[in-house]
């Protein structure tokens, strides 16, 4: 596996999903997912391909046990596609028992070492951020939403890490890197592992889900956890990854690093359906070619607009996939039955967000209360 392929910093896609499960002992997520009695979209369509442990959790929904889901977001922008995709898996592992509950780090510590944006700046950007999640479905009944760079858990859980790592072991799963990133890497491990602290109840299941080019953050935490096993009791984290989505502009994947082929849950529907209009496709380079040889949704990134998010259902992306490779399909009206679902989409999430503003503050008001009555 090229290094690069697996950079959690980088923008890069990942080329072969089959080369990480062979190389890093990611296993798939196919043979559970007749385990789950509605399974997402994600699980489905095969957007969500790989896991390590993930019976575990199941085994917690199934045993009615408690279970948590741990995840995060660097708060340098606007929600977006791809950071979407983490968000409604949490949703969903959230919604399958009430025993669930969602920790959710906003991660300004990262931001600051590799984005240098000011705890000022990030702790705005978070607001919205944590309203836009409320809107695509959290409880915030079961869910615990902190500022890393606020929470002395996590902070303390990084230093005690910090005496168990040495430096090649880092080097070994992050290549040569700041030392600022390093320490995030470290206090991210801090959040993955906070909810197994006795504060909250104790070792229990934690699961990450996650875009494959994290994994290296899930193999430094499950190697923590063992390390400190003994001291703390770790269970090693679950994860789950997801693929991928496809920038706009065809290459990389979908990243705030690249703003024009971006899209985001703030776009305002003109916007979204400009950039869609302007989009790479998989598309043949004439209509003969395209009728005879038909299109190439493997990559195509209106594709993964439709499959990864709004297609009414999964029929309905077998649809645009057989249309698509048959040649039925080209490339404009495609594009336009995107834009007329990906519009009424975002107008209506802007309205739900909108109204939830307060209940975000209320959230992360209610948070920092229970998180200082866990102790320093
Ligand atoms: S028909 Fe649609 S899915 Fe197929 S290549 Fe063109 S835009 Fe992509």
């Amino acid at each position: 596996m090229v290094k690069g392929e697996l950079d959690p910093w980088g923008t890069g896609s990942i080329k072969d999903y089959g080369r990480l499960q062979s190389e890093f002992g990611i296993e798939p997520v196919a043979p559970l997912v007749s385990r789950f009695k509605t399974p997402s979209p994600h699980l489905s369509r095969g957007i969500d391909f790989g896991q390590r442990d993930l019976a575990r959790i199941i085994d917690a929904v199934e045993k009615n046990k408690s279970y948590a889901v741990m995840s995060g977001i660097k708060p340098t922008g606007d929600f977006h596609l791809g950071t979407k995709m983490t968000a409604d898996d949490m949703v969903y592992f959230q919604s399958l028992s009430k025993k669930g509950t969602v920790f959710y780090a906003v991660a300004d510590v990262e931001a600051y070492a590799d984005n240098g944006l000011s705890f000022e700046q990030t702790s705005k950007i978070a607001m919205r951020n944590v309203a836009d999640i409320l809107a695509l479905g959290l409880d915030p009944d079961r869910a615990v939403v902190y500022l890393q760079s606020e929470e002395l858990k996590v902070m303390r859980l990084g230093t005690v890490f910090s005496r168990g790592v040495t430096n090649n072991m880092l080097r070994a799963i992050y290549g040569e890197r700041q030392i600022g990133l390093y320490m995030s890497a470290l206090y991210q491990a801090g959040d993955i592992l906070m909810p197994q602290l006795a504060e909250f109840g104790g070792p229990k299941p934690v699961l990450v889900p996650v875009g494959a080019d994290q994994d290296p953050h899930i193999r430094l935490a499950r190697d923590l956890a063992a390390r400190y096993h003994d001291e703390y009791g770790f269970i090693p984290p679950s994860s789950l990854y997801h693929r991928l989505m496809i920038s706009l502009g065809g290459t990389d994947k979908m990243s705030k690093r690249s703003e024009s082929t971006l899209l985001t849950l703030e776009d305002q529907p003109k916007d979204a359906s400009r950039k869609i209009m302007a989009a790479y496709t998989g598309g043949r380079d004439t209509v003969e070619e395209q009728r005879r040889l038909g299109g190439r949704p493997e990559i195509c990134p209106i594709y993964d607009l439709y499959s990864f998010h709004f297609a009414r259902d999964d029929d309905h992306v077998s649809t645009v996939r057989t249309e698509c490779t048959k040649g039925v399909r080209l490339c404009g009206e495609c594009k336009q039955e995107a834009v007329g679902l990906v519009k009424t989409w975002l107008d209506e999430h802007h309205r739900k967000r909108d109204a939830m503003m307060n209940d975000a503050k209320d959230l992360l008001a209610k948070s920092r209360r229970y998180l200082a009555s866990t102790g320093k």
